[in-house]
């Protein structure tokens, strides 16, 4: 593991629960991947290989899986999951930075 990308998150916090992201520099040689939502162990694993842009877009993506998987009724297929968050990760990061948060905070 290696330290978060310069203001990248260490952890979220999602309804009350603690998710760890840890970074990796070479997951997606172990993994296939760019990024892993471990959704039994609670934790988020992100590759730094690649750029920042799809860096923020692969964490964003992992996010939203760590979201659905707190949910308690979540019965759809792992590929249906897939293709929702690959639809809205997208929009949803697009939304966030022409919008920004600051109407969410209290
Ligand atoms: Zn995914």
């Amino acid at each position: 593991m290696v330290p978060p990308p310069s203001g990248l998150p260490s952890s979220f916090e999602i309804m009350e629960q603690h998710w760890p992201v840890q970074y990796s520099a070479g997951l997606t040689e172990v993994r296939d991947c760019y990024g892993v939502t471990l959704t039994d162990e609670q934790r988020i694993v992100m590759d730094t290989n690649m750029s920042r842009e799809k860096l923020v877009a692969t964490l964003l993506h992992e996010l939203l899986h760590a979201c659905y998987a707190i949910q308690p009724d979540t019965n759809i297929s792992h590929e249906q999951q897939e293709k929702f968050v690959d639809t809205l990760a997208p929009a949803l990061l697009s939304f966030l930075r022409s919008n920004g948060i600051w109407w969410l905070l209290k």
